[in-house]
This record gives structure tokens, C-alpha cells and sequence, in this order.
């Protein structure tokens, strides 16, 4: 099976740089599958896993939104932050999930910042779902 060279960028520096045979990721507009000779693209994505199959297996990775582009064998991710599996330290995600409920529920009672606490709980558990796979 034909590769695709895969990269996963922050701001902070590259995440990931490798092969996959094909790169799993939920775009606003749905969940995508790409192999090689895919049509090129570019498509923001939610906040969710990229998963990356091998032949060795999966590798996932949380992402949290940003943009993929597909170019032929290239698949390009630019996010504003991105943690392979071993690089997530559960524990926080469990603290900043917990700290989002709270703020979540604080907004349903006073109003306070509800949009920022609900990305906030959608970050945490992405990070925990990547990490608990
Ligand atoms: P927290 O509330 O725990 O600080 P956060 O969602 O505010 O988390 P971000 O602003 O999204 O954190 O990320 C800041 C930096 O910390 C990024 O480099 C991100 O990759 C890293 N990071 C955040 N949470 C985790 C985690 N649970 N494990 C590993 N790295 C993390």
C-alpha cells in the first residue's frame, strides 16, 4: 500500500513527522479517511483524534482543531496544540476536565463564560480518549 507523509505542527514545534497508510480525522464537515491519491484539501478540523494506521497498528493523537491540507502523499496538520498518546499526561486532562465542569456548571447558574468552558471540557476529554484508546 502506497504511503503518506505525515506531519502534525503546533506553534510550539512538530509533533509528528512520519509515514501512515492512511489518516483518520473529523473535519467540521465529517470524519475523513485519506489514503494516497486522495483529492487535494484543506479543511479545519474539530477538536477531536487524528488517527494514524500503520501496519504496526493505530498511533491517535489529540488534536485540538486547527487545519489538515492533503497533497498528494503529504498530509499536513497545523493545530494549536497536539499531544501523541505517551506525551499526555492524563492526570491534568482529568484535572482540567473537572476544573471545565465546574465552570460549566457555575455558567448555567450565573452566566460566566460558558463557550470557553465548553472548549475547555472538549479538550480535556479529547486528551483523555486519545490517551485511554
Ligand atoms: P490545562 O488546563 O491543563 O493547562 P489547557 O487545555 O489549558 O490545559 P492548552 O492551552 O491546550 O492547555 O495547552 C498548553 C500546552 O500544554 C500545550 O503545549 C499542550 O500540548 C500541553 N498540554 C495541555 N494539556 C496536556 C496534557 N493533559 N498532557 C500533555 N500536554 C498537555
Amino acid at each position: 500500500m502506497s504511503e503518506l507523509n505525515v506531519s502534525i505542527v503546533t506553534p510550539d514545534g512538530p509533533v509528528y513527522e512520519g509515514k501512515a497508510n492512511m489518516v483518520i480525522a473529523r473535519t467540521k464537515a465529517g470524519e475523513l479517511g485519506i489514503l494516497h491519491g486522495h483529492v487535494p484539501l484543506v479543511a479545519p478540523l474539530k477538536i477531536d483524534v487524528v488517527r494514524l494506521k500503520q501496519e504496526s497498528g493505530e498511533e491517535w493523537i489529540a488534536v485540538n482543531g486547527g487545519f489538515m491540507e492533503v497533497n498528494g502523499e503529504e498530509v499536513n496538520i497545523l493545530a494549536d496544540t497536539a499531544e501523541r498518546e505517551q506525551d499526555i499526561d492524563i492526570d491534568r486532562a482529568e484535572r482540567a476536565k473537572m476544573r471545565a465542569e465546574e465552570r460549566l456548571q457555575q455558567a448555567k447558574e450565573q452566566k460566566v463564560d460558558e463557550i470557553m468552558a465548553q472548549l475547555a471540557l472538549q479538550k480535556a476529554i479529547n486528551r483523555i480518549h486519545a490517551k485511554k484508546h
